[in-house]
């Protein structure tokens, strides 16, 4: 029973969380903004699919970005850098 309860301590004190932060909770550490953030990408190559309809005029059907380069992820209120974050900010992405 020791053995174990010791176990279960020593992962609790390996888990890596940022400082203040709530489980699972990203929040912006200059401004406390916990709501609004933002991906930028270096650059962005965007694709346009158009439909071409009789009268000669094209309507767009689809599009499609592709990003290169480092993305960074940034507080959407006051542009902190959090991309230490960008890995947790992608998986949790639904
Ligand atoms: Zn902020």
């Amino acid at each position: 029973m020791n053995i174990v309860n010791k176990e279960q301590v020593r992962q609790t004190h390996r888990v890596r969380l940022p400082l203040q932060e709530p489980l699972g909770r990203i929040s912006c550490p200059r401004c406390g903004n916990y709501t609004h953030f933002v991906e930028q990408a270096e650059s962005v190559m965007v694709m346009t699919a158009y439909m071409q309809n009789t009268d000669g005029s094209f309507t767009p059907m689809e599009q499609s970005y592709d990003t290169e380069g480092d993305l960074s992820f940034l507080c959407g209120e006051c542009g902190n850098d959090l991309t230490p974050f960008h890995a947790h900010f992608r998986e949790m992405v639904f």
